[in-house]
C-alpha cells in the first residue's frame, strides 16, 4: 500500500475492535480497485466517543463504521439520519461531510436484503409475511428494512414478549413471544434469525422450522459458526438458506461506497478472506 497527500481516510469504530472484519474488507478492495486510501480500526474510551467523534468533522476522516457499544450514541450526535438509521435507532455509518455536518446511517438492513439477494436469488421481500426473531437492535434494523422493502407483514417473535411489541407499534408488525412461534412461521416467505443465539459457544434457537412453508428462505445474522444449528436444520429440511457473512460483507458495500465513492471492485473475493480471518 503507498498512502500519499491525497489518501481518502476512513475506520471503523468499537471497543474492543481488534477482532472487527471491517478493516480486511475496505483494505482488500481498495487494494483491488488501486484507489488512493487506507481504512483503519479506532477504539476509544466509552466516555470520549462523542469527542473523538466531533473532532472529526469537516471530512479530514470520509467517515466511520461504527460498531458495539456506540451504535446508539453515533445516532445522537449527527445532524441528519436515513430512515433507516432512524428507525433502527442505531447507527453504523457516520460520514463527515466537508461542510461540517454528519450523516448516519445504518446499513445492517441493507446488508441483510443484499445477502438475500445474493444467497436467495429471486426472494422477494415484498411477496408475503416475514418473521424476524428478536428485538435488539440488529432486529430492529431488519424490521425497518423488510417495511422499507414493501414486505406486506413483518412478524416479529421475541423471548421477551414485550420488546417485540415495541418494535411493532414503533415500524408496524405484530408481535409474538416464543411460544406462538409457529404461528408467526405460518405462511411466512422468508424466517431471519435476529437473536444472538447459536453463536458459537451458546445454546441454538429451539423454533418450529416445519411450520414455516417448504419454500420459506431461511436465514440466520449469525455468522460464528458459518453453519449455525438453525441453518443445519433448515437445510436438512430442504429449504433456501442465508448466512450472516453475507450479510456482513453486505452492509460494508454501502459504507465503502459512502467514503470511497465507488462500488467495491468484484476482482477480490471478500468472502474467502473473511472465512480465513475468523477461522470459520
Ligand atoms: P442484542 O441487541 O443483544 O439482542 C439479542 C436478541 O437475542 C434479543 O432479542 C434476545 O432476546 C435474543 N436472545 C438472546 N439469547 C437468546 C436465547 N437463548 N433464546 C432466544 N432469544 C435469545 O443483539 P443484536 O445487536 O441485535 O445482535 C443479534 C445478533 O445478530 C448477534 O449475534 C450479532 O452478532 C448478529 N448480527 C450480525 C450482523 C451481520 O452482519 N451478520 C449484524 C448485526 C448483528 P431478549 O430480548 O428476550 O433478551
Amino acid at each position: 500500500m503507498r498512502l500519499s497527500g491525497a489518501t481518502r481516510v476512513a475506520g471503523v469504530v468499537g471497543r474492543p475492535i481488534v477482532h472487527s472484519m471491517s478493516p480486511i474488507l475496505h483494505n482488500a478492495w481498495l487494494a483491488a480497485a488501486g484507489i488512493d486510501g487506507v481504512y483503519v480500526p479506532f477504539s476509544t474510551e466509552p466516555g470520549r466517543f462523542r469527542a473523538f467523534a466531533e473532532s472529526l468533522r469537516g471530512g479530514s476522516v470520509a467517515g466511520l463504521n461504527v460498531t458495539l457499544p456506540f451504535k446508539g450514541e453515533a445516532l445522537a450526535l449527527a445532524d441528519e439520519a436515513t430512515f433507516r438509521a432512524a428507525s433502527a435507532q442505531a447507527a453504523n455509518v457516520l460520514v463527515f461531510r466537508e461542510d461540517g455536518t454528519i450523516l448516519a446511517d445504518n446499513t445492517d438492513g441493507l446488508g441483510m436484503l443484499g445477502a438475500l439477494a445474493e444467497q436467495a436469488p429471486g426472494f422477494d421481500p415484498a411477496a408475503g409475511p416475514v418473521a424476524v426473531l428478536g428485538a435488539g437492535g440488529a432486529a430492529r434494523g431488519a424490521v425497518a428494512a423488510f417495511v422499507e422493502a414493501g414486505c406486506p407483514q413483518v412478524r416479529i417473535v421475541n423471548r421477551t414478549v414485550a420488546r417485540a411489541q415495541e418494535i411493532a407499534s414503533a415500524l408496524g408488525g405484530a408481535a409474538y413471544g416464543l411460544p406462538q412461534a409457529a404461528q408467526a412461521l405460518d405462511g411466512a416467505v422468508a424466517v431471519v434469525n435476529a437473536t444472538s443465539a447459536g453463536l458459537s459457544g451458546s445454546e441454538g434457537l429451539d423454533i418450529p422450522l416445519a411450520a414455516a412453508p417448504a419454500g420459506a428462505v431461511v436465514m440466520d445474522m449469525v455468522y460464528k459458526p458459518l453453519k449455525t444449528p438453525f441453518l443445519a436444520a433448515a437445510q436438512a429440511s430442504g429449504r433456501r438458506t442465508v448466512d450472516g457473512l453475507a450479510m456482513l460483507i453486505g452492509q460494508a458495500v454501502p459504507s465503502f461506497e459512502y467514503f470511497y465513492g465507488q462500488a467495491p471492485p468484484k476482482t477480490v473475493d471478500v468472502r474467502a478472506l473473511a472465512i480465513e480471518a475468523l477461522g470459520l
